[in-house]
């Protein structure tokens, strides 16, 4: 069996072009790349009225458990204006010890890294006990419709168990072994619509302005402390992201305010327990104030946390001596599919440095491809001891 090279591997991952929900042919180049190490590929396409149809790939190698799999997406975001980068974003060049092009840390070279790692293991444990997985989207940028989140459901139907994940996202701020993500917080997001009754604006005492009442509400909720965050995260934080009226006359008072916030929160709320919070809120000063009121919520995850238990200390182990670096076990950030895969295993995850993720010129320094391949091999040869 060929032991594959984490670095070609990268360099022809990001030459197919699968900006997000475009898959370039990507989800297939994998499936074959992991058959020839052995792999049991599946290609699992979901689709639905309002969403374009996503390639997504679940493979496995071996029948036994425990199962170890690997999470990713090969789906990148746009490279936006290609002029701004100096090089063009899908033919990857090697520049002075860095490989830049999009996907280079989110996560195409992560992908190609843990490929890397499994044909190094593979040469020497060809009978290992358990399974490799790995479970592949084209749906992590984009709406996260037809990518984990079903996959996920496909695998509980079919009592495919996963006892461990590994998420390859880039999870470090500037240096390779910075941090492990073991948990994320939750995002919900809501619009505020106050309506009250438009008039002239020489004659308040005829009319009732619906700003008055969305100030009012806006301080409150600004002003009610979530939390002060625990041991595993930072406290929960509302934060509002628009407040429009749209009027354009200056002697109305308007009919109509709207507003949108956002709350990232720790596990110490979840969606529901939130939505009940705010929903009080609004009423009650709208019901004072005589304004009718509207609200409109969209979840995007809950808060979750895998505990820290011995495949995380394992993996922290395993990264501080081939980095010399003591990993911190965080929950910052934003949501990832994690969220999805957290209701069949635990996960942890460690990928890249994401200081260049999403900007002109994404790039991967040479030898943290290498630390990485080198990271992710010592955890399957711990892992299957
Ligand atoms: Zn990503």
């Amino acid at each position: 069996m060929k032991i594959i090279n984490e670095l070609q591997l990268s360099k022809e991952l990001i030459r197919l072009p699968s900006v997000t929900p475009r898959d370039a042919g990507a989800i297939r180049f994998l499936s074959k790349k992991l058959k020839k190490l052995g792999f049991n590929c599946k290609i699992l396409e979901f689709k639905d009225k309002k969403s374009k149809p996503i390639k997504n790939l679940y493979a496995r190698i071996g029948k036994k458990q425990p199962n170890l799999c690997y999470a990713g997406h090969t789906d990148v975001v746009p490279p936006g204006n290609i002029r701004d980068w100096s090089v063009n974003p899908f033919k990857p060049l090697v520049k002075k010890n860095y490989l830049i092009g999009r996907g280079a840390n989110d996560m195409k070279s992560s992908i190609a890294c843990f490929i890397a790692a499994v044909s190094k293991f593979l040469q020497k444990n060809s009978s290992f006990n358990g399974s490799i997985s790995f479970l592949i989207t084209g749906d992590e940028e984009g709406y996260a419709i037809n990518g984990t989140k079903k996959v996920v459901e496909y695998l509980r139907k079919r009592k495919e168990r996963i006892d461990f994940c590994i998420v390859g996202e880039p999870t470090n701020p500037k240096r390779l072994g910075e941090m492990i993500k073991i948990g994320r917080r939750g995002s919900l997001s809501g619009k505020i619509e106050i309506t009250g009754t438009q008039g002239h604006i020489a004659y308040p005492h005829l009319s009732n302005n619906p700003i008055n009442t969305m100030v009012a509400i806006c301080k409150k909720l600004k002003e009610n402390k979530l939390d002060k965050g625990n041991k595993n995260f930072q406290p929960s934080n509302l934060e509002f992201t628009s407040i429009n009226v749209d009027n354009k006359a200056h002697n109305v008072i308007p009919a109509r305010v709207r507003a949108q916030f956002n709350i990232r929160y720790n596990n110490l709320h979840t969606s529901s327990s939130l939505k009940r919070r705010v929903n009080l809120i609004v009423k009650r000063i709208s019901k004072k104030n005589k304004c009718n009121f509207k609200i409109d919520y969209m979840v995007n995850g809950d808060a979750f946390l895998t505990k820290p238990e011995k495949t995380v200390f394992m993996t922290q182990k395993i990264i501080k001596k081939v980095t010399k670096i003591n990993p911190k076990l965080s929950t910052t950030g934003g949501t990832s599919d994690a969220r999805f895969i957290r209701k069949i295993s635990p996960c942890l995850e460690f990928g890249l440095v994401n200081k260049t993720m999403h900007r002109v010129d994404e790039c991967v320094s040479l030898t943290d491809l290498r630390k990485l391949t080198k990271i992710y091999n010592h955890i399957l040869i711990e892992y299957f001891k």
